[in-house]
């Protein structure tokens, strides 16, 4: 079935942009597509080998993937086509399909804090690595699995680090195998926490801190906020479509079975498909998605 990936960075653009020294949580064999081996001298493969593994793939299948291209608005044509308009360098395109996929991700769509100074540079949502915070003072806001392994990556490259988290104690979705380095990091002081606290405004130099039961405001110093507090799936471009969304979860309209939304030869893929409770769906359990696309189109065309 011939079909092409337009995608705005490059292909796994998600991974590409994970902490460098980031390991999956999942097992290889977790992680294939395509019924290509995911072979890894590790357990848990690094990022690097989810990079060479991912762009094998596409090799390997010869996919026509086309990085730098940015779908900016998708309309149907009388012939009930999809019109994909697309940023491509300096110049405009369009494309024309009878089906459509959207596997947009989330992680170009960051849970904002909403406080004054968020903008400020020091402020990010991802993060890199450790190294470059060597004798900062860095504050890292968020207690899943991100939070953790910024904190821990930055204290043990020699930042002194304070967790900011609305509520009390770790995320239940920690890794378990990260979970006693951290806690046993907060106990011993090596690493500050402020639990049952928001941030209520970034400065050039500190952050102000708020606890929730009592208002005590509190200022803590920080030459870098990493603001690890997760991301959402963006529904724009679906929603333009008509594709109905659900104001609670986020979550587009589809057919779990066929993943084809109420648009018809409209799918989605991924994790789209958890609006913004993107923790529920990650690869290991989404990466069938295509299939089951192909699969559905096949059998309304008889392709
Ligand atoms: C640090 C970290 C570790 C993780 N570890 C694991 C793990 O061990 N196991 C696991 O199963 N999952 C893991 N995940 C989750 C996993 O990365 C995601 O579930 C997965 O990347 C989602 O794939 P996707 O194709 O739905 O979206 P993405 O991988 O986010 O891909 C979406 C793509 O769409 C492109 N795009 C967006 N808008 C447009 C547009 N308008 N035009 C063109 N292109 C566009 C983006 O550039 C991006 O490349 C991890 C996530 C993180 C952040």
């Amino acid at each position: 079935m011939p079909c092409i990936l337009l995608d705005r960075r490059t292909v796994v653009s998600a991974i590409e942009r994970y902490p460098l020294n980031m390991t999956f949580f999942s097992t290889p064999e977790k992680l294939e597509i395509g019924d290509i081996p995911f072979i890894a001298s590790h357990e848990k493969p690094t990022r690097r080998d989810g990079l060479l593994y991912y762009r094998r793939v596409v090799e390997h299948f010869g996919l026509d993937a086309r990085p730098g291209e940015e779908v900016t608005a998708v309309t149907r044509t009388p012939e009930g086509k999809f019109l994909a308009r697309v940023g491509r360098r300096h110049e405009t395109i369009s494309y024309l399909a009878d089906n459509i996929v959207f596997a947009t991700g989330y992680y170009d769509w960051p849970n904002l804090l909403g406080v004054p100074g968020e903008d400020l540079p020091h402020v990010s949502h991802y993060f890199l690595e450790g190294h470059r915070h060597w004798h900062q003072d860095v504050v890292v806001v968020g207690a899943g699995n991100s939070a953790v392994d910024a904190a821990l990556e930055c204290w043990r490259a020699g930042a002194r680090v304070t967790l900011v988290h609305i509520a009390e104690g770790f995320d239940r979705t920690v890794k378990p195998w990260v979970l006693p380095d951290i806690t046993n990091r907060v106990k011993e002081g090596s690493i500050g926490a402020h639990w049952h606290s928001r941030i209520v405004a970034i400065h050039p130099d500190r952050v102000e801190v708020e606890q929730i039961d009592g208002g005590t405001r509190t200022a803590i110093p920080a030459d870098q906020v990493l603001a690890m507090t997760g991301y959402y799936a963006s529904t724009d471009l679906i929603s333009s479509l008509g594709v109905p969304v659900d104001h609670a979860t986020g979550v587009p309209a589809h057919d779990p079975a066929t993943m084809m939304t109420p648009v018809p030869s409209c799918y989605i893929a991924g994790v789209m498909a958890a609006g913004r409770d993107a923790n529920r769906l990650f690869i290991e359990n989404t990466r069938q998605h295509g299939g089951v696309i192909v699969e559905d189109i096949r059998r309304r065309t008889g392709a």
